[in-house]
């Protein structure tokens, strides 16, 4: 168990649970042999609200493991301890050390890095993405206990994310990527979409650049020169936006169709239909004509044409929404390593990058839904919600074809084709 480690905490981000229950309506909650027994002893009935014969968790195969088990979900998608009010009845009866850990740290995520732990949230919760409630700097004796209940005693062995395919690097380097791109992010008096076209620019060139016996000082000096260029040609990077290729917006609009879905475990075992209902939403996205159809009830059906159109300067506050969501990713190591699919540091920050594009259109999606040709701070705020749910958490994600449309946007250089294209 880690003891006492020292613990870095996001500077900008504010959360407390203000009890909307969204949580409790899509995620999947692991449970251990120990809580499994412990939620048994507690012995619920019809008087708690647990109608008789209800089913308290479902055996799910594949994913974590060897089979595993779940807290089970009634038919409205929500967790069985789910109560009228939006309360967790366990947390009610038996306190919050009752819960099942998955439903105890979140929204937190921690990642173990050489010396300590990186903490991020993830901001599928309203309350993280709106900035509400406490300091998480004010929450650090909270998060250090939490830590040590997650945390594996072995945690100095994780090994350092590489920084692609075939160039690993010491610890110390690839924080001093981090420190870098947060860097980049930081800077306040330039919109964030350039902030992201600057830091791909000098990420590539990082991947191009031949690390032979650069580590350490000379590292950082390399990423200084790096980070300085690319203030250089920050005019150039940002320039006139166009359109993507026409292999690229396919690519796109098939990920941005995943990102735009809200997968429960109540379609965990898709009937017919529903594979049916999949497919022709998959070859709607990819052909790119037509309506969008609707994948979730925020959604209406309206023309794909009408998403390409310019939907004017982002809203105020928009641009802090997505500077702290992003420098939270970047501080916490949430975009690479075992917090995102075992990816490399590269490829992982290439698809974070493409987090904006989707937030982008599905924002879009969101104001043209009620007839506006302009987004609204609560269109970017409900896209960001959406597109978090997914990243680094949906088995969709983490399959070949999905890292297949990453690289070849990469590839393409296309991923600041399309930053560009859709912060217009
Ligand atoms: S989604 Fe966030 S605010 Fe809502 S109940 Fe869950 S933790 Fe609390």
């Amino acid at each position: 168990m880690a003891r006492d480690l020292p613990i870095e905490l996001p500077q900008l981000q504010n959360w407390s649970c203000h009890t909307c229950g969204e949580c409790c309506k899509q995620h999947g909650i692991y449970v251990t042999g120990e809580e499994q027994a412990r939620i048994e002893r507690q012995n619920w009935t019809e008087a708690d609200g647990i109608p008789a014969g209800q089913q308290l968790f479902v055996k799910m195969s594949g994913g974590l493991g060897k089979g595993w088990t779940r807290l089970a979900h009634r038919e409205d998608g929500s967790c069985v301890f789910l109560d009228d009010k939006g309360l967790c009845r366990i947390h009610g009866k038996f306190g919050e050390p009752a819960k099942p850990l998955a439903c105890r740290i979140y929204p937190y995520a921690f990642h173990p890095t050489e010396k300590g732990l990186t903490v991020s949230l993830r901001f599928s919760c309203p309350s993280v993405v709106a900035n509400l409630g406490t300091p998480v700097v004010e929450q650090r004796g909270e998060l250090k206990r939490l830590a040590k209940l997650v945390v594996p005693a072995d945690h100095k062995t994780v090994p350092p994310p590489a920084l692609a395919d075939s160039k690993s690097i010491p610890w110390p380097d690839v924080m001093a990527i981090v420190d870098a791109l947060d860097a980049t992010l930081a800077q306040e008096d330039v919109p964030i979409h350039v902030r992201l076209l600057q830091a791909l620019h000098w990420t590539r060139q990082l991947g191009e650049a031949n690390l032979k016996d650069i580590t350490g000082e000379r590292f950082i000096e390399l990423l200084s020169l790096l980070l300085d260029e690319a203030s250089l040609v920050m005019s150039e990077l940002s320039g006139e936006a166009r359109p993507p290729k026409q292999i690229s917006a396919v690519q796109f609009r098939l990920l941005v169709g995943q990102y735009a879905r809200k997968d429960t475990y109540l379609n965990v075992q898709p009937t017919w239909a529903d594979r049916w209902k999949l497919l022709s939403w998959g070859l709607s996205f990819a052909w790119g004509s037509g309506n969008v159809p609707a994948v979730q009830n925020v959604f209406r059906e309206v023309p794909f044409s009408t998403l390409e159109q310019s939907f004017g300067p982002l809203p105020e506050e928009a641009e802090e929404f997505l500077t702290r969501y992003f420098r939270v990713k970047i501080q916490g190591l949430h975009f690479c390593g075992p917090a995102y699919y075992n990816q490399d540091i590269l490829q992982g920050f290439n698809s974070l990058v493409l987090v904006y594009p989707v937030v982008m259109w599905i924002a879009r999606w969101l104001a043209a839904s009620a007839n506006r040709q302009q987004l609204t701070r609560e269109d970017v705020l409900l896209a960001i919600t959406i597109a978090d749910h997914h990243h680094g958490y949906s088995p969709a994600l983490n399959t070949w074809a999905f890292r297949s449309r990453v690289r070849t946007l990469v590839q393409l250089n296309e991923v600041a084709t399309l930053v560009r294209w859709y912060s217009r």
